[in-house]
């Protein structure tokens, strides 16, 4: 299917598909390349739907490249707080510098010439290049790998990651790159999915040398942890709800910087006082996670760290760069902008 009549039906079939049933994305709407490379930054080890109720508050704040450029990096960890991964959003922020600084505030337009830019890899580079400039460049991300390895039938084992790329690179339709890569992408996200590939219903199933699923190499274990929070509120002089936040150090190596619950032991988490169960999960971590909801008088005795602890009003904790833990306990227990207990 490398040149010939095969390929030019491959690209026909897959465009016609997306351009029929690719789904309705914010960002599918623009062609600014600022605003392609906040969503792929996003949509990195993300799901869509979490992307969605963050990248619309997002763009609103930081509509163009300069604005992104000029905000604090606090406030750009706040818009971003729920998303987790938060070395993406200070690398978006650094690079956004970067370009206002070094570059005149316009992104640079071929995929080579993006990898210039701190934290932008070769599958970013790739989307920005042909999504937001049209250049002919494949992009490689875990959906089209799939995709590529199921229609040339290579699994883990007889295709390389170079195969597949360069595999990718003839399979690419240089005539509309941004659209063809799009597809690729959607193909493997709605179609070719990991379990379970809808293959009666694909565009390209003529052409797959698989129609199937390889088998899975062996997932990792998740790990297990425990961890045990204080909720203490207090109301203001203006009678406003607040909430005790500690900060994570600047030197911490995960989330430094962010504004979480402070963290207690085993002496104040006791069953009477709790107030939320739940879990959470990092990476290959699963957090089971009690809150217990202490006193004024309770808070003295709280673990000394030297990390500091402040008051912040509910009504304003959507400003506040807090970690992805605390912001669901919050929400769960109605202190949190919105949400809050009538
Ligand atoms: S036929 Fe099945 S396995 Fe092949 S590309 Fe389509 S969905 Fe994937």
């Amino acid at each position: 299917m490398d040149s010939g009549p095969k390929l030019h039906e491959f690209r026909r079939k897959l465009l016609r598909w997306f351009d029929e049933n690719a789904r309705d994305l914010p960002w599918r709407r623009s062609r600014d390349p600022y605003a392609i490379w906040v969503s792929e930054i996003m949509l990195q080890q993300t799901r869509v739907a979490a992307v969605l109720e963050h990248y619309t508050r997002f763009m609103e704040r930081f509509p163009k490249l300069h604005n992104l450029a000029a905000a604090k990096e606090q406030e750009v960890l706040a818009y971003w707080s729920g998303l987790g991964y938060y070395r993406r959003a200070r690398l978006l922020h650094k690079a956004a510098q970067f370009v206002a600084r070094e570059m005149g505030g316009s992104l640079p337009q071929t995929a080579t010439e993006l990898r210039a830019l701190p934290g932008v890899g070769e599958y970013t580079c790739a989307a920005i290049a042909s999504i937001g400039f049209g250049e002919a460049v494949a992009c490689v991300d875990g959906n089209v790998e799939r995709v590529v390895r199921r229609l040339r039938g290579w699994n883990e084992a007889s295709g390389t990651q170079a195969m597949v790329r360069a595999a990718a690179a003839r399979l690419l339709d240089e005539n509309r790159p941004g659209d063809f890569n799009q597809a690729m992408m959607e193909l493997g996200a709605t179609v070719c999915v990991p379990r379970l590939p809808q293959c009666l219903v694909c565009p390209v199933r003529e052409t797959c040398a698989t129609r199937g699923e390889h088998a899975a190499a062996e997932r990792k274990a998740m790990r297990s942890k425990e961890a045990a929070y204080a909720f203490l509120r207090r109301a203001s002089r203006a009678r406003a709800m607040e909430v005790l936040l500690e900060h994570r150090p600047a030197s911490a190596s995960l989330m430094p910087g962010m504004w979480e619950l402070p963290a207690i032991d085993a002496s104040h988490a006791v069953e009477e006082n709790k107030v939320l169960t739940l879990r959470h999960s990092i990476t290959d971590t699963n957090y089971y996670v009690t809150v217990h909801e202490l006193n004024a008088k309770q808070q003295k005795g709280l673990p000394k760290r030297r990390a500091k602890r402040e008051w912040f009003a509910v009504r304003e904790l959507d400003t506040v760069p807090v970690t992805g833990l605390t912001r669901k306990v919050l929400k769960r227990l109605r202190a949190w902008p919105g949400f809050e207990a009538q």
